[in-house]
């Protein structure tokens, strides 16, 4: 079932010529056509997917340079290409369009653009997007909505006490990534708290700490154990950094503005969550892309929770538990939910330590909490 099921798919996103999608084959046309059409009902211009991507592939505009979008005020699009910024209109006809501006070009995307002088572009060309970041349930509708684009990886974010490591909800971050076509980095913070720490309490999350990075070591995911407190970690965490697109995900409270506030150095108030989202019609998120000093770039949102990525059935939870997937192949009952029946081989597997109580718990965790979340809905 999980092959008839589209939304498990990642998304292939096709390049965008800004003007033809807009314009048509009429791009060429003077400035003062330009501004009678921009009059028309633009909607006969639409283009299908498949035009489009002949356009992508006819673009071959490729001495114009590709830069990144960092952030988007009003109607300025601002662009890094080499170190400088530039700040750019889309061409044409759309200078005025806003909304329509914001959905076709967001925070991330490489885009080709024409400079204009010193610090000044206008952008003619969208590439394709490896990943992105939309608006909760918008997945599905490509130019709406966008939120960022080409993010690399998800710096999934937790903390060893206060709030404890909840391994279910980890699994849960990493199963969204990966829908999201972007890649999982374990952080683990604060574990100076687990140090001279004698409180039965903290030795128990110490344990499960130390537990939780055995089996999670066999994922094959970068794991980084680190303190925004003494600084423990903070190099490893720019080295996974370095030169890639990167947003930080994770439960309130485990200290994400407190790391992003280390790397960039930039003050995202710690205990607040990060996000410019204002309710109502016209709703305007705007998230912005911060360069790194050492190479990269972090964005400043809270990640893919906010966003449709974080809404997943049972069939896109499975395949990541294939442990237990295939174990449960063995059960007496075909429909063996490995809760309480009997002559269950998962239990019998868990009980064996062939599969990972951690796993085993938190499959359980993630299935309870969907199935609550069905509820409710
Ligand atoms: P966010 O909600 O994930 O952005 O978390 P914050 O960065 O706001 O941090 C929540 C609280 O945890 C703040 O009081 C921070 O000072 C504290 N905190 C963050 N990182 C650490 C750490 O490494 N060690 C300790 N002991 N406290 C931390
Ligand atoms: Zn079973």
């Amino acid at each position: 079932n999980k092959d008839n099921d589209n939304s498990y798919m990642p998304k292939q996103w096709v390049g965008c010529d800004v003007e033809a999608e807009y314009m048509g084959e009429e791009r060429k046309q003077s400035k003062e056509d330009r501004k009678r059409l921009s009059k028309r009902d633009r909607s006969k211009y639409k283009k299908t997917d498949q035009k489009m991507l002949k356009k992508a592939e006819d673009s071959s505009d490729d001495s114009l340079p590709t830069g990144r979008v960092l952030s988007i005020k009003s109607q300025e699009i601002i662009v890094e290409y080499e170190g400088k910024i530039y700040r750019c209109m889309l061409r044409g006809i759309l200078k005025k369009e806003r909304n329509n501006m914001k959905n076709l070009v967001t925070v991330g995307d490489m885009v080709r653009f024409e400079p204009l002088n010193e610090n000044e572009g206008a952008i003619t060309f969208v590439n394709p997007r490896k990943s992105v970041l939309s608006r909760a349930d918008n997945l599905s509708r490509r130019k709406e909505h966008l939120i960022a684009a080409n993010i690399d990886q998800v710096l999934i974010t937790a903390s060893v006490v206060n709030p404890p490591l909840k391994p279910f909800l980890i699994d849960r971050y990493i199963i969204a990534t990966q829908k999201g076509n972007m890649n999982p980095v374990l952080i683990v913070n604060k574990v100076d708290l687990l140090e001279n720490n004698e409180d039965p309490f903290v030795l128990e999350e110490k344990e499960l700490y130390e537990e939780f990075l055995k089996a999670y070591a066999k994922s094959g995911f970068p794991i980084i154990s680190i303190s925004a407190e003494t600084g423990e970690g903070l190099e490893a965490l720019r080295d996974i950094m370095k030169d890639k697109s990167s947003v930080f995900s994770g439960q309130s409270g485990v200290g994400k503005s407190s790391l992003i506030n280390k790397i960039t150095g930039i003050d995202l108030t710690v205990g607040e969550t990060v996000s410019h989202t204002k309710k109502g019609a016209h709703t305007t998120t705007s998230a912005q892309l911060i360069p790194l000093s050492f190479g990269g770039w972090c964005i400043d949102t809270p990640g893919i929770k906010s966003f449709g990525l974080w809404n997943l059935t049972p069939e896109e939870v499975e395949p990541y538990f294939d442990e237990i997937i295939e174990a449960g192949h063995h059960c007496k009952f075909p429909d063996c939910s490995h809760r309480h029946e009997k002559e269950c081989a998962v239990i019998a597997a868990v009980e064996e330590g062939t599969i990972s109580i951690i796993r085993y718990a938190s499959y359980i965790a993630l299935l309870d909490t969907l199935a609550e979340e069905h509820k409710r809905r």
